[in-house]
Order: C-alpha cells, then structure tokens, then sequence
C-alpha cells in the first residue's frame, strides 16, 4: 500500500469543493453544464489533483473520469474494480455539493485505498447526470456501461442546436474526452464495474429532520409523467351563466387538487405533482374552452406507481365526467423504480451500526447514477449525507464539514473492506 503523497482531511474535502465550485458559468450557485469550458476546465483540475494525490486519471470516449493506481491498465479485459463517485455536471444555478461531494468522495477513496485489497478502488466523475446541457437520460453511466448508441451521438442537440457528438469532440480537442470507437457502440468499457458506490447530498429534509449521519439508500422511486388534455367550450365569460360552462381549466384545477389530495392520502413515499397548466385561449373575457395539464406520479414500488397511476386517472376522469369536458391523456415519459443492492446496503447498515453513525435505511426520490449501474446488473449503493433544510438544485444547497467527512469515512472504509473481501456477500460470484 502507497499512502497518498497529500494527507486526506475533512479541510481538505471542502478546500476542493470551495475549488470545484469556482468552475463555474456567470450568476448565482454553479452552473457546470456538460462539456461546457467550466466542466472542462474542472476536469482538467480534476486530473491534476488526482496527479498530486499519485494517481492516474483516465478519460473515457465520453468524458466520463477515472482516478485510479497508474498500475492499473485501463480497458484491460476482465479485471473488475470497485468504482465509487458521481456526476461533474451541475443543473444551471445548482449548489456545491450535489455530483461534486461524489466526484471528490471517490477521487480521495481511490487515493487511500491505492495498492490495497483484492479488488481495486477507483474514483469516477461522470461525464453528464443532471440532463444540464442534452435530455440524454444519464448520459454519463449510460455510455460507461455501453448503454448509449452511436445514433444519440447526432440526434442529442442542446439548446444552441449543438449535437452531442459536436460538444464531445470540443472536449476531446481540450483533452477532456478519447476519440469516439467506430460503429454502432462509440463507447468502449475503460473499466468494469464490479461495484457502484455514489456518495450523494440527500436532496431531501428526512436525514436532518431525524438528525441522522447517513443513508443508506437501497431503492430509487421511479415515475410516470403524464399530459392531459381538456376540451371544454369557449365562450363570453360575461354573457355564459355559471351553470352553462364547460371550463377546461377549472376542471384542470380540480385534478391538480385530486393529484394532491391522492398523494396525501397514500402517503410516503407517494407524490404526486402538477408541474404545468396552460389554459386558451388564455384571456380575460373567455370561458377556457381547452387546457393541457402535465401530471406526475412517484413510487419506489412498482405496484404502488400503478396503483398512484390508475387511481389518478379514475379521479381525473370523473372530474372530467361531472363537468362535462372532454379528457384524454397519454404517458409521455416513464421511469421504472430501481431497486438498488440489498447485499451492498446491508454492508452498510453493519458498518454504519459497527462504527456507531445514526443512520436509517431509505428510498431516493430522485434519479441518480447509481440506479443505471443497477439496472445493468451492477451491485449499486447510494450513501445519502443530510442536506440542510433539504435545499438542492440551489446555492442554497448545503452540508456542513462535519456530515460530509462523516459520510466521506464511512464510504472509505466500507469501500476498503468490500475491496479486502474481494467482493464476499455482494458478488455473486465472486470474481471476474
Ligand atoms: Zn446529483
């Protein structure tokens, strides 16, 4: 074992999320959209530190970033490793901690755990996670995992009507990202995930509000996103009587109350959302003859998705019924709930018991890296650290030096013993 040429403390972990966060676009927070100059310019710093620290840093096709022992050969077949980060991208207006306190979890795990155990540790900044700059879904663990198709390359445009396959080659001319592999899989495996570990900022209020250390994360909620459309009549808001009206955006918004009202009613870890409305004609002197409503439905549980599902859409029907508006409505997006390793997050809770950290076991209501891992077959674990006042996607995000190096610990040293066993318990089986 090498120990890191940099001594590894909590000053240092926020001294480089303080320098992470300065790469950064203009205005409040930190916006690191995907392949932009600040992203690269953080991944540049990114290998740098992991140069200082004695480790190697490897670029995938892309842009995904490897810290690993430089006697590790990347792309070299069959040789498992234990991968533990996040994400490098940041939403416009985001906070300092949620994908870097990963990206740098893992770069400094990677560092101590250098040269020890059976299976290798190696830190990971993913390329793209929060849709910042393309609607890829995941874009970084999806092309990690050989998940991401050639023909995404083209049809990915950001808003500038900039392809993905333009923004990669930028990165790459700025030595952010490898020359893309001819044919139908651009993306060749660097490493192979025999383990995912993604260190995350909760997002949420539960860890704070039990004044808990940790947690541990063993499902991802999956969603179904609906758009409803409602056909009433338009007509003179000053000569139709009340009884007389088919308004669509009154009855619009008895949905979003019964969406609401659903939810509640369920309880966690049902929710329910309307995230838009938009009435027409749209004036002051007109009866809304037409709305569309966007509706959304979370679960952790498949069934309990249907269930929230079908339910809302018997309410949003009767509603519709009863006022005599016309109601139809289809699935524009879904996303299944990911069950995450129970082998991995009973590793963790006899850590988190053994080492005395107050901690619980939960879902994510958000997607995260983790889940894609998982979903490709990967033993994946996400460890929540509590966010204050559950704030994220802010500037307001944040987590104070103590929970973030409490977290930091912990998945060290549940990360050096899954690498001492080799994977015992997790990996079935064990091994390449
Ligand atoms: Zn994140």
């Amino acid at each position: 074992m090498t120990p890191p040429p940099i001594e590894i403390t909590s000053a240092l972990l926020s001294e480089w999320l303080d320098a992470l966060s300065r790469f950064s676009a203009e205005g409040p927070g930190v916006t690191r959209l995907a392949f932009d100059e600040h992203w690269c310019q953080a991944h540049r710093w990114l290998a740098a530190r992991a140069a200082d620290l004695g480790l190697a840093a490897t670029a995938d096709a892309a842009g995904n970033l490897f810290f690993h022992d430089p006697a590790l050969v990347p792309a070299a077949p069959g040789s498992p490793v234990i991968l533990v980060g996040s994400h490098l991208d940041s939403v416009a207006s985001g906070g300092r901690f949620d994908g870097a306190y990963g990206v740098l979890s893992g770069l400094l795990v990677a560092a101590e755990l250098r040269g020890r155990g059976t299976l290798p540790v190696v830190g990971l900044a993913t390329c793209e996670e929060e849709e910042s700059r393309f609607h890829g879904n995941l874009l970084g663990a999806r092309s990690l995992l050989g998940l991401a198709s050639a023909a995404e390359l083209d049809a990915l445009l950001d808003s500038d009507g900039v392809s993905w396959r333009r923004a990669l080659e930028s990165a790459r001319l700025r030595g952010c990202a490898t020359a893309l592999a001819p044919g139908a899989s651009p993306f060749t495996a660097t490493f192979r995930a025999a383990m995912m570990i993604e260190p995350h900022i909760e997002q949420g209020p539960v860890l704070e509000t039990e004044r808990l250390g940790l947690g541990v994360v063993d499902r991802v909620a999956g969603y179904r996103r609906l758009r409803a459309i409602l056909s009433g009549e338009a007509r003179h808001s000053g000569t139709t009587p009340m009884p007389a009206r088919r308004d669509a955006l009154a009855a619009a918004a008895e949905m979003i109350l019964a969406a609401e009202t659903l939810a509640m009613e369920n309880g966690p870890p049902a929710l329910a959302t309307a995230g838009s409305v938009r009435a027409r004609p749209g004036l002051f002197n007109v009866v809304p003859g037409a709305c569309e409503l966007w509706l959304e439905v979370r679960h952790v549980e498949l069934d309990g998705l249907a269930r929230l599902l079908s339910e809302l859409e018997r309410r949003c029907k009767a509603i519709a019924a009863r006022r005599g508006v016309g109601f139809a409505i289809e699935q524009v997006s879904s996303q299944a709930p990911a069950p995450l390793s129970p082998d991995l997050a009973a590793a963790a809770e006899r850590l988190a018991e053994e080492q005395g950290i107050a901690h619980r076991r939960m879902a994510s209501g958000a997607a995260h890296d983790a889940m894609v891992f998982a979903r490709a077959g990967v033993p994946s674990l996400l460890v929540f650290v509590p966010s204050r006042r559950g704030i994220s996607h802010s500037p307001e995000e944040f987590t104070d030096a103590g929970a973030l190096w409490t977290g930091y610990h912990f998945v060290r040293d549940l990360a050096a013993r899954l690498a001492a066993g080799g994977g015992t318990g997790v990996l079935r089986p064990v091994g390449p």
